[in-house]
């Protein structure tokens, strides 16, 4: 029986999953099996655009499709939380299973608090998270340090500090993240920030890290979380739809060292950002160029769905708009910011708007993990 706190590795039992999984398929195979047991109405995954660097949130109702949301898409920073409150109600009226990065999962918490999901109604099958790029930025990146074009690449991963791409005609390029970084590219801001890497809030965390010895690259790391992910995986594991395995235990000490490595990563960058951001005139200087479209309340998991009429004392017709329109911003936000990003994708002016909810947010200190 499987109990909340196991740890397993796991391994989709289909051979078709496992060939087309990032890490041995158990999060397609057990979003196939939530579906097709009929534990939830839908699935809501990420698949494939245009390219490699368009992720689209996909809604399944078809068991035998889930398999083509398999694979992680590191170019993709999609609210997928966001786009259930959005466009499904909330999962007011249906069951939903999703896979949910850390961010997405706190996302979902925020919702839920605010009534913009009923969390009751959703299981989540969270991914670790070592970062996401930004699609365009990805591209440029992998123009300028790989010196190949990005419509040549078949697949993108991210493993051992290294952004590794294997274009289509099978040649391995790898290029150190820390490298990038320093020169100013590589992974969204925010992800540099981030200090909340295992989603152990969602109902399963799953990743790569800790799976050791022959089936390094081959198994899924899972961490139960909750009572709806043990049902969930014994249930699956009963049925035969996974195939669950001990851990190693050097395993389970390197997931645990890794998260805190990148945990302590995200801190320290934090300190660094936020000391950049202290000087009095950046934000006066990077609000000036505010154009008042609102996509970032637009964007944000917070606050999508909020009045966007602004205010009397916020100004009218005034671009950029004073700082009160900002602080109505800030107000909005307060202290949910989950450090998701998604204000700051969504702002066309590249105002780092995420900078100052994140830290803001820090001071209130309750943030949502
Ligand atoms: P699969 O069966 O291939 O299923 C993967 C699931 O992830 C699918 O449902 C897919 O729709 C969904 N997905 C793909 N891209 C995204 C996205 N951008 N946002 C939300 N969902 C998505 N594991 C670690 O241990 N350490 C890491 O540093 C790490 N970084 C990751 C970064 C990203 C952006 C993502 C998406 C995943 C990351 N993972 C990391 C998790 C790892 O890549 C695998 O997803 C996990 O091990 C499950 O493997 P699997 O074969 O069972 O997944
Ligand atoms: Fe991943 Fe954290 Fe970035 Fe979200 S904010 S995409 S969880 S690294």
């Amino acid at each position: 029986m499987v109990k909340v706190k196991d740890m397993f590795y796991a391994q989709a039992a289909s051979a078709d999953i496992c060939k087309v999984g990032e890490c041995g398929g158990a999060v397609t195979a057990l979003l196939t099996y939530a579906l097709q047991s009929k534990t939830v109405d839908a699935v809501v995954a990420m698949t494939k655009g245009a390219d490699l660097y368009d992720g689209v949130p996909t809604v399944f109702t078809d068991p035998k499709e889930v398999i083509k949301s398999a694979g992680s898409l590191h170019c993709a920073p999609v609210a997928i939380g966001k786009f259930v409150a959005q466009y499904l109600n909330g999962a007011r009226d249906m069951k939903i299973a999703l896979p949910v990065k850390p961010c997405d999962a706190r996302a979902i918490l925020v919702m839920a608090k605010r009534g913009k999901v009923k969390k009751e109604n959703l299981l989540m099958i969270g991914v670790n998270c070592g970062g996401t790029v930004f699609p365009m930025a990805g591209r440029e990146m992998i123009e300028k340090y790989y010196g190949v074009s990005p419509d040549d690449v078949a697949k993108e991963e991210i493993a051992h500090g290294k952004f590794i791409i294997v274009t289509k005609n099978h040649e391995h390029k790898e290029y150190s993240i820390d490298e990038i970084e320093a020169k100013g590219g590589g992974r969204r801001k925010n992800c540099q920030r981030c200090d909340v890497k295992i989603p152990t809030m969602a109902d399963l965390a799953c990743g790569n890290w800790g799976v050791v010895g022959p089936l390094e690259g081959k198994a899924t790391f899972v961490e139960v979380c909750s009572e709806k992910g043990a049902k969930l995986l014994d249930a699956a594991a009963n049925a035969k739809a996974v195939t669950l395995s001990p851990p190693d235990p050097k395993g389970v000490e390197a997931r645990a060292k890794t998260n805190d490595v990148m945990i302590r990563m995200g801190l320290r960058n934090q300190k660094k950002q936020f000391a950049e951001a202290a000087n009095p005139e950046f934000w006066g200087t990077q609000f000036k160029k505010c154009i008042k479209c609102q996509g970032c309340t637009l964007n944000c998991p917070a606050t999508f769905d909020m009045k966007l009429q602004p205010s009397a004392y916020e100004g009218k017709g005034d671009i950029p708009p004073s700082l009160n329109y900002h602080m109505a911003r800030m107000g909005m936000v307060a202290g949910d910011c989950c450090n998701c990003g998604m204000c700051e994708d969504g702002c066309p002016a590249e105002i780092p708007l995420s900078l100052i909810y994140h830290e803001a947010a820090k001071r209130i200190g309750q943030e949502i993990k």
